[in-house]
């Protein structure tokens, strides 16, 4: 399949106007984006080529979930576009700033800002209640919470009375709707998240990705996900195929029968 028809970079083409259904419609603002994004690991012939020259848009205010088999480079691009891991060669901007350009401080100060992640394993501290765990990206940030926005996001979690509950308290779903609270807490541009229903059994995972969407679809939030799961990619607004390093196809509007169609048509 000629890949460079697909995405080159994912949501400027073809298929974002299909979404629309108008070829007029308007050029979508690219919340993070690769340029000829290269990520090799190792040296002097143990070298593994992790992203193959990947050229990629993230969509704002759309639900986009990556795909691949094991090893395809699904994590370390995720890690790279949210300024987690530097790329070997090539470029990630998120918005307009190119992540090469900033200082390590620059750096984590715009992560901090402007970047959520959700994580398989949670990422809660044990120590702090489910409260303090939401604001704690804040806290060490040194800003000061929106409060009718952290009750918006409190009241969609739905939490309830549990907020004074620590992590051990809490259930899987409950300990991860308290990590999707924390990265929308200070309303980033982005969310990352990485395998975040991998740990759920799969009526808590549906409740997860179904707040994702929400968050999505009310906030106008911006979230990329990796999955292997294609009901949880069925979410997504879009689908991005990796193998090998490489975006080898995208699919919108996706179904998880179609999802998993494609994924048996790659031999993944
Ligand atoms: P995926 O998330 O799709 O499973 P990864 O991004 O984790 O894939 O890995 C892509 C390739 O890079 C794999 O071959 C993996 O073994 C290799 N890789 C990932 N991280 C490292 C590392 N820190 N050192 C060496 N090789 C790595």
């Amino acid at each position: 399949m000629d890949t460079s028809t697909i995405a080159p970079v994912d949501g400027t083409s073809t298929s974002f106007v299909t979404d629309s259904s108008s070829l007029a419609a308007p050029v979508p603002r690219l919340a993070a984006r690769t340029e000829q994004a290269v990520k090799v690991y190792g040296r002097d012939g143990t070298e593994v080529r992790a992203l193959d020259g990947v050229d990629v848009g993230v969509v704002a205010g759309r639900f986009t979930a990556i795909m691949g088999p094991s090893g395809s480079g699904k994590s370390t691009l995720m890690h790279c576009l949210a300024g987690l891991d530097t790329l070997t060669s090539g470029q990630v901007f998120i918005g307009d700033v190119e992540l090469g350009s900033l200082s390590d401080g620059e750096l984590t100060r715009l992560r901090r800002e402007r970047v959520g992640f959700v994580f398989q394993s949670f990422n809660l501290l044990p120590m702090l209640t489910a409260s303090e765990n939401i604001t704690l990206p804040m806290d060490l940030a040194g800003t000061k919470p929106d409060k009718e926005w952290l009750r918006t996001v409190v009241d969609t979690v739905g939490l309830g009375d549990r907020l004074k509950h620590r992590p051990s308290e809490l259930s899987g779903g409950q300990q991860q709707r308290v990590a999707v609270a924390r990265a929308l807490a200070n309303k980033p541009e982005l969310i990352f998240a990485d395998e975040p229903t991998g740990n759920l059994d799969s009526r808590t995972g549906a409740e997860i990705l179904g707040f994702m969407r929400y968050a999505v679809d009310r906030f106008t939030q911006t979230v990329v996900m990796v999955t292997h799961d294609p009901v949880a990619a069925a979410y997504a607004d879009r689908v991005l195929f990796l193998a090998d390093g490489r975006i080898v196809d995208s699919m919108a509007s996706p179904s998880a029968d179609k999802v998993l169609d494609r994924i048996k048509a790659f031999g993944a």
